[in-house]
């Protein structure tokens, strides 16, 4: 059992937020399976107030290659923070696991206390804006590691990367399999009738989603076949951004009867679930994408997906295989109507898609992956039998 070769081990996760993106997301489980193999596994997250959150947010943007404006005003409240943070947190992994770039200036505390420190980068930062990165470069590169989810989301860096692609559990409320009863009372309580197809995008109400270009695909493919669109969405606490989008969204939907934007509260798991079974196709339109564990939840639910060809989504949308890839707004109402008039062709679509899940990003691999980079870095130069 590879959870045995960490006895007494303490694995410190930190990131900025329990609620809200794939991070907290994959964290809320993976935490209690590690302890359930006998690892001493633990999460706590940075305290930081809306201006931090609102620089960490633009740093996001930023270092997915989006356009920001950054002063030196927000460099200095990320440093604040960091040091008050510094001052407040208490350490207590021997592996320091810390989740992107809001906590990743922790490393200030790393001494010869002998604690191992692993950076884990959830954004493909192959491209980012410069400035940003030449501000997080210094901290990244004291890690003992780094993790990126796809070789193409890395950078050069002078310390040891290991590639470990996130994943989902098939067992969890947002992923098991739920009665018809479930999934027909979450419809009636969102008032979707279930009278025509049924798209669906679930995504936080972030710009890089890009739900105003799901809806004027929609209104595309409205033109000639008769759907509806469900754009589901939370917020979370670490993203001040969310709010003004939610408004700009509904702005766009206007009173249109077969656009359902529902706000749905946080840990929604059996919702989200049962708006994804619903769902006649899934659609994940980013513009930039982390991993995208979205079009996971969708794949393993044998959906077809239709997504943008960016960051993760390709991982797990092989062309024509698993779903659509799709390009731009007309792209996407393209592959969409493609889908909706060829039923057998979106149900193949979906099954392979199930099984690309299966046998690529299901937790247990993941766990797996985990247990052999953290017993690689206690345990340097070992042979691990497996
Ligand atoms: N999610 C959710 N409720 C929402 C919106 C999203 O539970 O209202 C979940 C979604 O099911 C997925 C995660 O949040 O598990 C989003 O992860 P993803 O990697 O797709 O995107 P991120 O938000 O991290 O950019």
């Amino acid at each position: 059992m590879l959870g045995s070769k960490l006895p007494g081990k303490v694995i410190q996760n930190i990131n900025s937020t329990f609620v809200g993106g794939g991070v907290a997301e994959i964290l809320n489980r993976m935490v209690p399976l590690l302890g359930q193999l006998g690892v001493d596994a633990r999460w706590d997250v940075i305290k930081g107030d809306t201006d931090f959150f609102q620089v960490t947010k633009k740093f996001h943007n930023a270092l997915h290659g989006r356009q920001e404006t950054i002063t030196k005003a927000d460099f200095e409240i990320f440093k604040e923070t960091t040091e008050k943070n510094l001052k407040e947190m208490e350490l207590k992994g021997d592996i320091i696991y810390v989740h992107d770039p809001q906590p990743a200036g922790l490393i200030a505390r790393k001494s010869k206390s002998g604690k191992k420190w692993i950076w884990r980068c959830h954004i493909d930062v192959s491209h980012p804006n410069e400035e940003v990165w030449r501000f997080l470069e210094p901290f990244v590169v004291q890690y003992d590691s780094a993790v990126f989810s796809a070789p193409a989301f890395s950078r050069e860096l002078p310390i040891r990367q290991f590639l470990i692609s996130p994943s989902i559990d098939p067992l969890s409320d947002k992923n098991k399999e739920l009665p018809q009863e479930t999934i027909d009372s979450v419809m009636e309580k969102y008032g979707i009738p279930k009278d025509k197809p049924i798209i669906t995008q679930v995504s936080r109400f972030d710009y890089l989603k890009d739900p105003v270009g799901v809806i004027e695909a929609f209104e595309m493919v409205r033109k000639s076949i008769n759907c509806r669109l469900v754009l589901a969405g939370g917020t979370a606490s670490d993203d001040p951004e969310s709010e003004k989008v939610l408004t700009e969204v509904n702005e766009r939907a206007g009173d249109n009867p077969d656009i359902h934007v529902l706000l749905v509260p946080p840990n929604s798991d059996i919702e989200i679930n049962a708006l994804q079974r619903a769902s006649t196709i899934i659609l994940q339109k980013s513009l930039r994408e982390g991993f995208g564990l979205t079009v996971s939840e969708a794949l393993w639910k044998a959906k077809p997906v239709v997504a943008s060809a960016v960051g993760g989504i390709p991982l797990q949308v092989k062309n024509k295989l698993t779903g659509l890839l799709s390009h731009g707004i007309a792209g996407t109402a393209f592959a969409l109507r493609q889908l909706l008039t060829n039923p057998d062709y979106a149900k193949w679509l979906g099954q392979n898609g199930k099984e690309h899940i299966r046998y690529n990003f299901l937790i247990t691999r993941h766990l797996r992956d985990y247990l052999l980079l953290f017993i690689s870095l206690e345990h340097p130069g070992d042979i691990i039998h497996l």
